[in-house]
């Protein structure tokens, strides 16, 4: 079995991986990487050496440079339904938002959900030699881990998680027994916080605020991250009013409609119910003149509906902005955190209101990778991917000291036989 890297490694963004067994050529995502001003993609595999594209969930740095196998080929792929439907309107969305840098356009993002196979948790296909099993990420609803069995076997992990979250229970585990290992990186520098006090912690924060007259902002990406605060606060039975923006609200309804994909279903109901769906300026001009909770994204403050809350609330006192994920450097929720200004196009406003960082991670941290890689025997190769070189290293350390195994970090363009 060969594996080569074209996207992905010693980076975050634009993951592919290209996976050839005896007969098969098989395709590990095909995402694009958000830099400014154009998004980047990975390396070039033509159609025709391909047998099948697998998508292991509907985040644009493992999707977003898929349509592309669609512009003159009936490329096979092969993802949850969810992913499909989630795909479907962040591929439209980021057309619209960089339709200009991308070589494909909505027809091939049509083809692509249109054509695209189903496949669920538990399922096997065969791609010639190749039986391909999906297994249960815990990253977002609909997320997968792919396992490869012919000449060899191989896991990749996608992004996964095995902490159970308020919308997920956690990754599933693989089989033990595997020669190849590809694990994403993100965090093999950092532990999270623990989730339960974290919660807390947030909550408690946010009913001061409001309490106490203020209304609070957190931008949050649409993708899961949004409905899972709503879900946070309704477990903690927060009775103020939370307001919801944007594509969130789509996003939700495709978690109600199917649900089988999360596993605190009653408590998102609940929330769903709770919530005041923002649909209009009118709504919009509601959510702010009461205390309140406004999720809305961008979760970087980079574009959508947030970035108007946080002009209107940025010189109140009694106000707060909580950023519920990582900020990217240069965005402007990274500049926000670091030294409170509000930057947004023309706009530079010194920021009054309180600013905290609650990480909310739906990414594996330092133990958990640990933990992950701990089960597998020493014989087995481990290919660090999807972190900074740092991260990545760091956790191939582990693996040959602590663990005694094989591990790299591979750059892209490398190729490695197993
Ligand atoms: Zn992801
Ligand atoms: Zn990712």
């Amino acid at each position: 079995m060969e594996i080569e890297f074209l996207g992905g490694a010693q980076e975050v963004g634009r993951s592919a991986i290209l996976v050839k067994t005896r007969e098969a050529k098989i395709l590990l995502d095909y995402g694009v990487q958000l830099s400014e001003p154009a998004p980047s993609f990975p390396s070039h595999v033509a159609p025709r050496d391909l047998d099948a594209v697998i998508l292991t969930h509907a985040h644009l740095d493992h999707i977003g440079a898929a349509p592309i196998f669609m512009l003159n080929n009936n490329m096979k792929t092969y993802a949850t339904p969810m992913t499909y439907k989630i795909g479907d309107i962040l591929l439209r969305d980021f057309l619209k938002l960089a339709g200009y840098y991308l070589p494909y356009e909505v027809l091939e993002v049509r083809e692509l959900i249109k054509k695209g196979v189903e496949v669920g948790y538990g399922e096997t296909v065969k791609i010639k030699d190749a039986e391909i099993s999906f297994i249960d990420a815990g990253h977002i609803p609909g997320s997968i881990q792919v396992w490869i069995n012919a000449d060899k076997t191989l896991l990749y992990t996608g992004d996964f998680t095995t902490i159970k979250t308020r919308l997920l229970k956690g990754a599933d585990l693989a089989p033990k027994d595997v020669d190849a290992v590809i694990i994403e990186s993100t965090y093999a520098l950092e532990d999270h916080p623990e989730r339960k006090s974290l919660e807390r912690e947030f909550v408690n924060r946010v009913r001061e605020v409001v309490e106490g007259g203020g209304r609070v902002l957190v931008p949050a990406f649409s993708v899961s991250r949004s409905q899972e605060i709503m879900c946070v606060l309704e477990a903690y039975n927060f009775n103020e009013p939370v307001y919801v923006d944007g594509m969130a609200l789509k996003v939700l309804d495709i978690y109600l409609e199917m649900n089988e994909y999360i596993d605190g279903r009653q408590l998102l109901y609940q929330a769903a119910k709770h919530i005041n769906r923002v649909t209009s300026n009118k709504k919009r001009r509601q959510a702010l003149s009461e205390p309140s909770v406004i999720i809305s994204p961008a979760g970087m403050l980079k574009g959508g509906p947030a970035i108007i809350y946080a002009e209107e609330i940025a010189e109140d006192e009694r106000s707060a902005i909580f950023l519920v994920s990582f900020q990217l450097p240069n965005t402007p929720g990274a500049i926000l955190l670091n030294e409170k200004r509000l930057v947004h196009g023309e706009v530079d406003i010194k920021v009054k209101a309180n600013v905290e960082q609650y990480k909310f991670s739906s990414h594996s941290g330092r133990t958990q990778l640990h933990q992950f890689l701990k089960r597998f025997n020493s014989d087995v190769k481990i290919f660090a991917i999807h972190g900074e070189p740092e991260a990545s290293n760091n956790l191939v350390n582990f693996c040959r000291e602590n663990l005694g195994q094989e591990a790299s970090s591979p750059r892209i363009g490398e190729k490695y036989v197993i």
